[in-house]
């Protein structure tokens, strides 16, 4: 916990992951931020989780991330998907 690690999506906008709840009245596992400009962006994931619920809300955030125009049914439909698979192959 509190680990941060940051990436940078195809547009060379850098991300910061950090393990942390979000603020309590988003009731939401994760949160992604939009990009910003010249600045560094946040993904919060809620810590309190299993640790396979926490792998698929990292992917499904990164998604949002590197997609930032898809919508959230289909980012949700690919992070459970390969989460699901990712699980039962290893
Ligand atoms: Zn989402």
């Amino acid at each position: 916990m509190g680990k941060k690690i940051s990436f940078k999506n195809f547009e060379g906008q850098e991300y910061e992951i950090n393990l942390r709840k979000p603020r309590k009245e988003l009731e939401a596992d994760g949160l992604c931020y939009p990009p910003k400009d010249n600045a560094k962006s946040k993904i919060l994931v809620n810590p309190h989780l299993k640790k396979e619920k926490i792998k698929e809300i990292i992917l499904h955030e990164m998604l949002h991330a590197f997609f930032w125009e898809l919508p959230e049914y289909k980012i949700n439909y690919l992070a459970k998907t390969a989460s699901q698979i990712i699980k039962k192959l290893t």
